[in-house]
Order: C-alpha cells, then structure tokens, then sequence
C-alpha cells in the first residue's frame, strides 16, 4: 500500500530525512517511533503532500502522491496539535468538516462513544485539552478511508477514552484498514502495533515487529528495547 523509495528532506543545512527506504502492505497498524527531531512528523506531513521531499517518491496503492492531491480522499489525519478555531462550538466544527468532505461521515456514533453529547453546543476554547483530543478523533475517524494517519493521538486522554480508542483502532484494522501511528507511550505500541519502524538521524534504524525488536535486543520490554537500539547508536 505504502513505498517509500530513497526519500531525502533538508530544511537549509539540517538533514532530517536521508534516504528513507519503507514498504508497508495493505491493512494493518505500522508504528513510526523515534526520538523528538527525528523526522516522524516530517515523513507524515511528505506522506500528507504538506512536506515536499528534496528527493525520492512515495507510492500509494503503486500511484505517486507526490504533487497530488486526490489520494487524500481517501485518507483521514489526526494532527498532533489541533488549533481549532476558539469560538467555535463543536457540533459547527464537525458540520464544517462534513461539509468540507462530501463523503458519508458516521460522527453520532463516535460523539457517543467518546460522551461528547453535552459538549456540542461548548466552544472550542473553553474545551479541556483531553476533551480538544476527543474532537480530534471524531474528526479523525469520522469518514470511511483506506489509510488513517494518527500523530500521538492518546495525548491527554482519561484510560477509559484510552480504551475506547484502542477499541476503534482496532475496528478499523479489522476492516482492513492501513494505520499509522506515531507515539511514545510503548505499552501502546506494544498492544496495538503490527509493525515499528524506527527512525534515528533521518534513517530506518530498526524495521519489523516489537516481537522481532525484543529477539534481536534480547530485552522482552519493548521500552528498555528501545532504550537500547538509541544507546547502543550513540556508543
Ligand atoms: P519529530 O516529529 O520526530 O519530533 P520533526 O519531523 O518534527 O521530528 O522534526 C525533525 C527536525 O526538523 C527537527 O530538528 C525540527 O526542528 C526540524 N524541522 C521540522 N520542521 C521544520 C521546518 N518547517 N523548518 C525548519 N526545520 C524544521
């Protein structure tokens, strides 16, 4: 589904991708970990077409994205910071979305899953950070695409919304959907990934699955496992 062939971004003299090589198949939930400044958000943002790529290409289901923008129909993104409009409340916010996206949106189920009935008519400003990443996933999740683009979507989430999230990730990989996931919360990684892919000083430093990073470090903690991939880097 994804290809990712020799992909290089600088911004000025700073390198932060440099020949990022990936294939990832269709269906599934890939984890794209690495230390802050390594690149993760840049290689979403190429994948989105925010970031143009100095060298290399990306293929969606085998057609470039590069300067296109009709495969992002097909894609849904949760950003890792939401500015949403403050004066807004959140049922305008998602009628604004639905009526920027003509595709068929299933938000009542999600506004109900996350207990966001007696928010709706809340501004936006006035929302909790943990309530402001609710609003997120509903707009995240709120339209049926093939890829789902999540940037450290459990940031400020109580456990049961943790719960509920973990739940809805896994319906859609069961529905053979393609995931994307960036965090740093390793037991989430842990539970949900089918794959990691590390990324350190603009490379894949580590590609397979947390059991696989567990055999090679010989380390069955997935955190101290990649603990010890970073350490043993800077050696
Ligand atoms: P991560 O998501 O892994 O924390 P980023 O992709 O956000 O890393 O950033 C990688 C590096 O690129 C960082 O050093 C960051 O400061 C730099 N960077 C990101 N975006 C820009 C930009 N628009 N202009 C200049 N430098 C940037």
């Amino acid at each position: 589904m994804i290809e990712i062939k020799d992909l290089h971004k600088k911004y000025g003299k700073l390198t932060v991708l440099d020949g990022l090589e990936l294939e990832f198949k269709k269906g599934g939930i890939l984890a794209i970990l690495g230390p802050n400044g390594s690149g993760k958000t840049t290689l979403i943002k190429c994948l989105l077409g925010m970031v143009i790529p100095n060298k290399g290409n990306i293929t969606i289901n085998g057609k470039s994205v590069l300067k296109k923008w009709e495969y992002r129909n097909n894609l849904n993104y949760l950003p890792q910071i939401a500015n949403f409009p403050s004066n807004l409340s959140v049922i305008e916010l998602i009628n604004m979305v639905k009526n920027l996206r003509s595709k068929q949106s299933n938000e009542q189920e999600l506004i109900s899953l996350f207990g966001l009935e007696e928010f709706l008519k809340k501004k936006l400003g006035n929302l909790s950070g943990g309530t402001k990443q609710k609003v997120n996933l509903i707009l995240a999740f709120m339209f049926d695409s093939d890829l789902i683009i999540l940037d450290e979507p459990t940031t400020g989430l109580d456990p049961i919304s943790l719960i509920h999230l973990k739940d809805l990730i896994r319906k859609e990989r069961v529905k053979g959907k393609t995931i994307l996931i960036t965090t740093h919360i390793m037991s989430f990684v842990d539970e949900m990934a089918d794959e990691i892919v590390f990324l350190l000083d603009g490379k894949i430093y580590f590609n397979g699955s947390g059991e696989a990073l567990k055999k090679q470090t010989k380390i069955d903690d997935l955190e101290r496992a990649i603990a010890s991939l970073i350490s043993k880097h800077y050696v």
